[in-house]
């Protein structure tokens, strides 16, 4: 900082060298300085000009180009340069001169009120390119711009006004700015407010002066130096070294946005999630009360009751049984979220042998064939135990819902592939999907949503027993490895379904 400082110093000593020797010179530097500032941040606005969300800065960059133009036109009109022979003396640089400060003073005053917007860079250019033409056509050609300087006699009214006015607007610009200073960086924001306040002290300066060679003049040029230069460290500085502060203001507040309503979310999860398990767990003891006395009862006071009262237990016990069922399915599917995330290398051939020896039993007894086509499934990352679930899960639902042939089901995987997967799971990008298909009873399309709810369920529990927890749990599972699941069936043909897992 206080090497910017110093260097800043030395360049203005250097500037205020050259006045003393050759105030031409030294004019000519100072307004090529604004000049290239005003190049450089029309060409950073430009060329960003579709990831600029801040209407402000894109509008202010665009501007600049024209501010610059006139600028550099000033300095070659300017009183001895003798670039415009036609022109004599010193009012047509004058004119330029606050062609351009007005120019450069409504955009400031403009510009916050875009804040917020997103601006149309061809017709705020076209506007531009009009406007400033017209101003400079009355200068060059038509010679009906108010005149600003008189030899003999100095600056006339008109330039006063204008730079009072001028001043206004600029300080006006400031406290605009202030009343949007959310939408900026703080640092860019007290950058723009001392470049503006610079500018103002500079047109102050301007109005004071008598000759066009005069201390006020330097004074004045110094300060817009100086302005300008806090405008080169607000847009183009920042705009190249952090542009997450410019450009990408807004993508960085609407992250930190979502990361807080993330945390958010995943705190009220973590509520529900210890609610669920707390309910569940809790109920299970009054449950236990109600099954033993119920027990009891039928042992032990089976004689004194009647065949309705046996009747009447028999349904308790059975009604106690199904709730104990109900809860344990809820107990586990509150705890797929509640065990840390611990993932690691999960050979899926791995996970669905083991399913398939945890259904040993189920398998034999109904004569099913698991086979899976490929050998090798993939490996993924993921939480091993809860991937042995998934297989189990999808495998016990193959063999309970079949029809009466022997149960046949086949598990493959292959690369997902984007916006062609199926159903549910074009979102999930890169990863694989694994389809489990099996030659059942199948599900109607209706339901393809409804079986991953939990307790929903599409038989009555006589023909198929179950709790309406498994694909919940499946579903939550996958979830909770940023996949997907689905599936797509043929009702007395047989289902498929697939579940995907993100690489
Ligand atoms: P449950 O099997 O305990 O009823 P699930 O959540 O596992 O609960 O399944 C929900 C419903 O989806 C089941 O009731 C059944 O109707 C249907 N379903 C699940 N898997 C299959 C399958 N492979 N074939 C036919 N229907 C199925």
């Amino acid at each position: 900082m206080i090497v910017q400082i110093l260097a800043g110093l030395a360049v203005l000593a250097v500037f205020y060298v050259i006045s003393l020797h050759n105030f031409l010179l030294f004019h000519t530097m100072a307004e090529l300085f604004s000049v290239i500032v005003a190049g450089g941040i029309f060409m950073l606005a430009w060329n960003s000009r579709r990831n600029i969300k801040n209407g402000y800065l894109l509008f202010i960059g665009l501007s600049f180009l024209f501010v610059g133009a006139v600028d550099f036109l000033h300095a070659l009109a300017y009183e001895g340069m003798g670039v415009f022979p036609d022109l004599q003396g010193a009012n047509a640089a004058t004119q330029l001169w606050i062609i351009a400060r007005f120019i450069q003073a409504v955009s400031f005053l403009a510009a916050p009120m875009l804040t917020g917007r997103k601006i149309r860079t061809g017709p705020v250019f076209a506007a531009y390119f009009a406007v400033t033409s017209l101003l400079l056509l009355s200068v060059f050609q038509w010679h009906n711009f108010p005149a600003c300087y008189i030899e003999g006699v100095g600056l006339t009214p008109f330039k006063k006004i204008s730079e009072y006015a001028i001043v206004l607007m600029l300080a006006a610009s400031i406290y605009i700015l202030h009343r949007h200073k959310d939408s900026f960086d703080p640092g860019v924001l007290k950058l723009l407010y001392a470049s503006i306040a610079a500018i103002i002290a500079s047109e102050l300066c301007f109005t004071f002066y008598v000759g066009v060679y005069d201390p006020f003049i330097v004074a004045g040029h110094f300060l817009k130096i100086t302005g300008f230069f806090l405008i080169y460290k607000a847009i183009i500085e920042t705009g190249l070294v952090r542009p997450q502060d410019l450009l990408f203001r807004e993508l960085k507040q609407r992250e930190q946005m979502l990361y807080r309503s993330k945390m958010e979310v995943e705190a009220a999860n973590g509520e529900l999630r210890q609610f669920a398990y707390i309910v569940s767990h809790d109920l299970k003891e009054p449950l236990r009360t109600v099954a033993g006395f119920a027990g009891l009862l039928k042992r032990k006071y089976s004689g004194v009751l009647d065949d309705k009262g046996r009747e009447f237990i028999t349904y308790i016990m059975e009604g106690t049984k199904r709730m104990d069922e109900l809860i344990s399915g809820l107990l586990a599917y509150s705890r797929v979220g509640t065990t840390k995330r611990d993932f690691a290398p999960v050979d899926m051939a791995a996970a669905l042998e083991k399913a398939v020896l945890n259904l040993k039993m189920a398998i034999e007894e109904s004569g099913a064939r698991v086979e899976s086509g490929q050998k090798n499934l993939p490996v993924v990352k993921g939480d091993a135990t809860q991937l042995v679930q998934l297989f189990q899960n999808l495998l016990g639902n193959a063999i309970k819902y079949r029809r009466e042939e022997p149960p046949r089901i086949a598990i493959r995987a292959e690369r997902a592939e984007g916006e062609k997967n199926p159903a549910g799971c074009e979102q999930m990008g890169q990863g694989w999907l694994f389809l489990v298909s099996d030659n059942g009873i199948g599900i109607r399309s209706e339901d393809y949503e409804r079986i991953f709810i939990v307790f929903q369920r599409l038989h009555e529990k006589g023909k198929y027993p179950g709790t309406g927890i498994g694909l919940a749990i499946c579903k939550k599972i996958v979830e909770r490895h940023g996949g997907c699941i689905g599936v797509k069936s043929e009702p007395g043909k047989g289902s498929t379904f697939y579940f995907g897992l993100p690489d």
